[in-house]
């Protein structure tokens, strides 16, 4: 795993140096040895187990009432920093609900009409923005049975529930975010608040909203580990396909009883290990690479901000010094070219239509013309890129930055 050992050589010079070990300790050795681990139980209700969208008669035959035995399990035996039970928990005109067909315009390029519309179909509909919208029975409306948790499943003291799909033109399948990505649930700023660095994910359905959220985890930065014998699904190849996807992010998923030593932090995951490392060297690039081009308009602010940098990082005045001299006269330049993509121009996200009006497409000559006459140490594009949920369905935000010079 050679990629392992430069991710914390952030200047490259093939050395960990002072600086390097310091964060290398403090970020990452640190939370592999002793991580914050929050448990998030997905929509263990009442109409998932045996309602209106229980998952016994979705294709798989899985019974979801099977998750609440390893799930009270580990609430007694592992000690979590912090527990969040999720609740799907819809208004009575929820978009999602096949009766409410008729209460919204349908898109002209859905392939499904309202009339002929059947249950779990996708259509279109209407809208600033078209929206695909999958057609579910009616199904944890507000205040009903079938949206009660179970009655046996375990709730802890501090428990935080968190609660989904509450706005009736929305739909969400992950605990984070509204399905359109335009509004985060509370979930994520009070993960902020307790520090939380793994999170483990279990409930109903695994394919759905389990597979949703763990996915959302991994996009935010988290490690995050699926507990596979406390979740249950919906179809046996959607299952194969949200594993397959976090293993691919560098997920874990895991069964109940490994989970104790790994909250423990005496199991010890490679790939959550590698996570966070990508994770640092991500959100490391823009501050550690910023510095001004050819060095012959030296910016007092700049010089200043670097100066309280190495003021923050040490203590020596000599490599101060000597870090800070040269760096004004000869700085190493990178170029950070943002998310220049198509939806963002011309596409779904389409800037001439937010509030500013601006046009995204005058960006290009400019930048065009910085690459052609000045001399970068390092041009780097970020790329929004986003997962694929399954048929055509975005879940996952968040900027992913690739080195193109690596
Ligand atoms: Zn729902």
């Amino acid at each position: 795993m050679a990629e392992k050992n430069t991710l914390f050589d952030w200047n490259q010079d093939g050395l960990i140096d002072r600086e390097e070990f310091a964060f290398c300790w403090n970020r990452w050795i640190k939370v592999i040895v002793r991580p914050k681990s929050a448990l998030l139980v997905i929509n263990v209700q009442n109409d998932f187990v045996s309602g209106t969208l229980n998952m016994s008669q979705r294709s798989a035959k899985q019974n979801g009432l099977q998750v609440i035995e390893p799930i009270n399990k580990l609430l007694d035996t592992v000690n979590f920093n912090a527990v969040f039970y999720s609740l799907d928990w819809h208004p009575s005109n929820h978009i999602s609900f096949i009766d409410n067909i008729k209460l919204r315009k349908i898109h002209y390029t859905s392939t499904v009409q309202p009339e002929d519309a059947q249950t779990y179909d996708t259509v279109v509909f209407d809208g600033d923005t078209p929206m695909k919208q999958k057609l579910w029975p009616r199904h944890c409306v507000q205040d009903s049975w079938g949206a009660e948790l179970h009655k046996d499943l375990k709730i802890v003291d501090n428990a935080i529930k968190v609660y989904m799909g509450t706005d009736p033109e929305e739909d969400s399948y992950s605990v984070f975010w509204d399905s359109k990505k335009l509004k985060r649930t509370s979930l994520a700023k009070q993960l902020e608040a307790k520090k939380v660095t793994d999170v483990y994910v279990c409930g109903l359905a695994y394919d759905v909203c389990v597979g949703a959220s763990a996915i959302d985890a991994i996009t935010i930065g988290y490690r995050t580990i699926l507990i596979e014998d406390c979740c249950r699904g919906m179809d046996l190849d959607d299952i194969e396909r949200t594993r397959n996807t976090i293993l691919e992010n560098y997920g874990s998923c895991v069964q109940s009883d490994e989970v104790k030593s790994m909250v423990e932090g005496k199991d010890r995951r490679p790939e959550l290990g590698l996570k966070l490392a990508l994770e640092l060297k991500a959100k490391c690039i823009g501050s550690l690479y910023v510095r001004v081009i050819e060095s012959k308009d030296r910016r007092p602010e700049l010089g200043l901000k670097l100066a309280l940098e190495l003021k923050a990082k040490s203590k020596s005045s000599s490599m101060i010094e000597d870090r800070w001299i040269k760096v004004i006269v000869r700085p190493n330049s990178a170029l950070l070219v943002i998310n220049v993509q198509n939806d963002f121009v011309s596409g779904t996200l389409n800037l001439s239509q937010r509030s500013a009006k601006q046009n995204g497409l005058q960006v290009i000559e400019p930048i065009n013309k910085l690459l052609d006459t000045v001399n970068f140490n390092a041009v780097f594009y970020a790329l929004d890129w986003h997962p694929m949920w399954y048929k055509g369905h975005y879940t996952s935000f968040g900027a992913t930055w690739y080195d193109l010079t690596q």
